[in-house]
Parts: C-alpha cells; sequence; structure tokens
C-alpha cells in the first residue's frame, strides 16, 4: 500500500479502501500533530476510548462476545461480509490512527470485511452497523432488556464519535471530494 501524496494522485486505486486508508495516512501526517494539541480533540478522544471499552464490556458481561465466537466457530461464520469496508471513511480511518490502531496493506481475507483479522476487528471505531447490529441468534439467545441496555451503551460511544468526526472535519476545513471518500 502506498501512503500520503503519492497514493492521492494514483488514479488506479480511485475509491477503493486502499485509497481511502492512504488518505487517512495522509491526513495524520499533515494534521495529527496540529490536531492532537486541540483540548476538544483530546478530551474527545479519551472520551471515545473510554465509550469503546464500557460496550466491549457491557457485551461480553450479558455474553454477546461468547455468542459471537461460538458462531464463528461452529456456526454461520462471521457477519463482517466482504463489502463491509464500504461504510467506512478516511476521516473514520484517520480517528482509528488516532487512537493508535494501524491500517491492514492488506485483507486478510478476501471473503470478509477487509477489517477482519484472524482475532477480529482490527479497528476501535467504527461505524454504527458494526456497533449495533445484533443478529438473531443473540436477540433469540440473549434477553431484550440487556440487549436494549445494550444499545444504550453503544449509543454514547456512537454519539461520541459523531462529535469527534465533526468537530475534525471542521478543524481540517477537508474538501467536500475528501469527505465523499
Ligand atoms: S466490525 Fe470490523 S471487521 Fe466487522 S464489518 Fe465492521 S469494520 Fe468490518
Amino acid at each position: 500500500m502506498r501512503h500520503g501524496n503519492e497514493s492521492l494522485k494514483a488514479g488506479h486505486i480511485e475509491n477503493s479502501i486502499s485509497k481511502k486508508i492512504a488518505l487517512a495516512y495522509d491526513l495524520q501526517s499533515r494534521y495529527s500533530k496540529t490536531l492532537l494539541q486541540d483540548e476538544k480533540i483530546k478530551n474527545l478522544l479519551f472520551q471515545l476510548d473510554k465509550n469503546i471499552e464500557v460496550t466491549w464490556k457491557e457485551m461480553e458481561f450479558i455474553g454477546v462476545v461468547k455468542e459471537c465466537n461460538d458462531c464463528a466457530l461452529n456456526g454461520g461464520g462471521s457477519c463482517c461480509g466482504a463489502g463491509m469496508e464500504k461504510n467506512y471513511d478516511s476521516i473514520l480511518l484517520f480517528i482509528n490512527l488516532m487512537l493508535g490502531k494501524t491500517l491492514p496493506p492488506d485483507s486478510y481475507d478476501p471473503n470478509s470485511c477487509y477489517f477482519l483479522s484472524g482475532q477480529g476487528c482490527v479497528l476501535m471505531a467504527r461505524q454504527v452497523i458494526c456497533v449495533n447490529y445484533l443478529c438473531q441468534r443473540i436477540c433469540k439467545n440473549i434477553q431484550q432488556e440487556k440487549l436494549i441496555r445494550l444499545q444504550k451503551i453503544a449509543g454514547e460511544e456512537l454519539k461520541t464519535l459523531f462529535l469527534l468526526e465533526e468537530y475534525i472535519k471542521k478543524k481540517i476545513r477537508l474538501t467536500q471530494k475528501i469527505y465523499k471518500t
């Protein structure tokens, strides 16, 4: 994978996930240092980190993680199907870089989402569809009131992420073209 301006000029990668990842690394190299000095961004990143941890703890506590692991091993496989990565834009990928994650240079499995590794999703900040999705098996095996509580907790994560995304867009004043990638 190429990073930086070289990638931006490379026509052959068009609107692919490779281009979005290249843009995310480009944003990191150009804006990360400045943005990380902004108190509001620092607070939102800290809050998001905490919110994500709380969501995962609740998923573990009520048995969602166990159901997903069991399904991946013995059931219908992962619901992180090929093409799911299309829901991600360069700003959200950039936020993952700011949270200390690394974006993979290639997909692990062409039949799955680009971001699904052998250890699960490589991303920390994720789209609503990845955070909130509850399959039929989970809805059947876990009490409804527990799932409602989980969605409330996940809502806090998504709210913080939304505020952070909007603030970053405002701060770096990206062109409309980049926002749409
Ligand atoms: S949770 Fe991660 S691996 Fe699964 S679909 Fe979402 S981004 Fe892809």
